[in-house]
C-alpha cells in the first residue's frame, strides 16, 4: 500500500483527488495521512468525503476512514465501471471537483459514462462551471478526450442546489500536445450572470469590464437555480487556445470591485505571451500523463502544480518536468509519459 503524507507540497484536497484518481487508474492502494494538514480546518470535508464516495462506488473500492473530519484513509480499489453515476454533495461544495477526481477514471474506460452531481457549480478556489466548459474540457479535447458537461441548475455557497450532468466517452484516440504559442489573440468576451439577485449587478460588471478591456462579445449569462449567487468572466480566445478567467460575487465587495479584480487578472495575461495560465496548468498534469504527454508555456508554476506533479509521478512511470521560462516564456512543463 503506497503511504502518502497529506501534508506534502500545499497539503490540501487536491493529494486526496488526485490519489484516488490514479488509484483506480493503477489498481494501487493507498494509505493517506495528515488529510489536508495545509489547511485551516483539516481533514475531510463534505466535497472531499463525497469525492471519495463517489470514487469507491465507481471502482468498488474497500475504505476505512471515509467520515466527516477524519484526517487518513485508506483506499483499495477492485474493479473500475463506467456507468450512469448520481452524486449529492449535500452542500455547496464544488461539483466540479467531484468531477476533477472520476473524469480522469471514467475516460480511461472502454464504455461511455454519464454524470449527475449536485452541489455547488460556482465555488471559490475552484473551477466554476463555466471554467469547465469553456477552458478544461475544449484543451483536453486537443489531447483527444470527449465530455460535455452541461450545467442544469447554478449552486452557489452557502445553499449549493446546482446540478450538472456530464457525458464522457472513452479516450480512444490519445494524442501528444504541443501549446507553447497561443498565436494571436482573436476575441476578449465578457460574460456576468446572477442567481435570484437584481440583474443591474451583471450590468454593471460587464460595463466595468468594458471600460478596462477591449471587449468583442459582452453576455450577460440567465442563471436558475435555489439560493443566490453572481459571476462574472472573461474569455479570452487566441488562435491555438482560449484562457478563462472568472470571478464570484461577494457580500461587502461591489460588483465594480469585482469585475475590475477580474479584468486586472485578465490584463496580466494579456500582457504575458505563455498560453496557459495558472489553474488551467495544473489540471492540465494528468490528462497529459494519461496520454502521450505534452508540453505547454505557463504564466507561473504554482505550489498547487507542483503538488500535483509529485503525486503523478507517485503513481505512474511518468515524469513531469516543472521548468523556469526563459525571455520568451515565464514557465514551461513538460509531461513525458
Ligand atoms: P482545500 O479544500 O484543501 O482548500 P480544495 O480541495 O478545495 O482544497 P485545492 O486543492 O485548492 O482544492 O484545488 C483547487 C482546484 O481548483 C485546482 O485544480 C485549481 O487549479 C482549481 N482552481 C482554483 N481556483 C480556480 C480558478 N479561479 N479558475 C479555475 N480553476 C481554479
Amino acid at each position: 500500500m503506497l503511504q502518502i503524507d497529506g501534508s506534502i507540497g500545499e497539503g490540501g484536497g487536491q493529494i486526496l483527488r488526485t490519489a484516488l484518481s490514479l488509484s483506480l487508474l493503477t489498481g494501487k492502494p493507498f494509505c493517506l495521512s495528515n488529510i489536508r494538514a495545509g489547511r485551516k480546518k483539516s481533514g475531510l470535508m463534505r466535497q472531499h468525503l463525497v469525492c471519495v464516495q463517489a470514487a469507491k462506488a465507481v471502482g468498488h473500492a474497500v475504505v476505512s476512514g471515509d467520515e466527516l473530519h477524519s484526517t487518513t484513509l485508506t483506499f483499495e480499489p477492485q474493479t473500475v465501471q463506467a456507468g450512469h453515476y448520481h452524486f449529492s454533495i449535500g452542500s455547496a461544495g464544488s461539483t466540479m471537483l467531484v468531477l476533477q477526481t472520476l473524469l480522469p477514471v471514467l475516460m480511461m474506460q472502454s464504455q461511455p459514462s454519464t454524470l449527475k452531481i449536485e452541489g455547488g457549480t460556482h465555488n471559490p478556489m475552484a473551477p466554476t462551471f463555466d471554467f469547465v466548459q469553456r477552458c478544461f474540457l475544449p484543451a483536453v479535447a486537443k489531447l483527444g478526450i470527449k465530455a460535455d458537461v452541461v450545467c442544469k441548475q447554478s449552486g452557489f455557497f452557502p445553499v449549493g442546489g446546482g446540478i450538472i450532468e456530464v457525458d464522457i466517452q472513452p479516450w480512444m484516440d490519445r494524442k501528444a500536445h504541443v501549446l507553447l504559442e497561443r498565436g494571436e489573440i482573436r476575441a476578449v468576451n465578457a460574460y456576468a450572470g446572477s442567481l435570484n439577485l437584481d440583474t443591474h449587478i451583471a450590468e454593471r460588471e460587464l460595463a466595468t469590464l468594458a471600460n478596462i478591456l477591449t471587449l468583442g462579445q459582452q453576455h450577460h449569462v440567465p442563471l436558475s437555480g435555489q439560493g443566490q449567487g453572481n459571476t462574472a468572466f472573461v474569455e479570452v480566445v487566441s488562435e491555438h487556445h482560449t484562457e478563462v478567467f472568472t470571478a464570484l460575487g461577494e457580500m461587502g465587495r461591489t460588483a465594480e470591485q469585482i469585475a475590475k479584480h477580474l479584468a486586472n487578472q485578465v490584463k496580466r495575461y494579456l500582457h504575458a505571451t505563455d498560453a496557459v495560465d495558472e489553474h488551467l496548468a495544473d489540471q492540465l498534469l494528468l490528462p497529459l500523463a494519461l496520454g502521450k504527454g505534452g508540453e505547454f508555456s505557463c504564466r507561473s508554476i504554482s505550489e498547487h502544480t507542483r503538488t500535483q506533479a509529485g503525486m503523478i509521478e507517485m503513481f505512474l512511470p511518468v515524469s513531469v518536468r516543472l521548468i523556469e521560462g526563459d525571455e520568451r516564456f515565464s514557465s514551461f512543463i513538460q509531461v513525458v509519459a
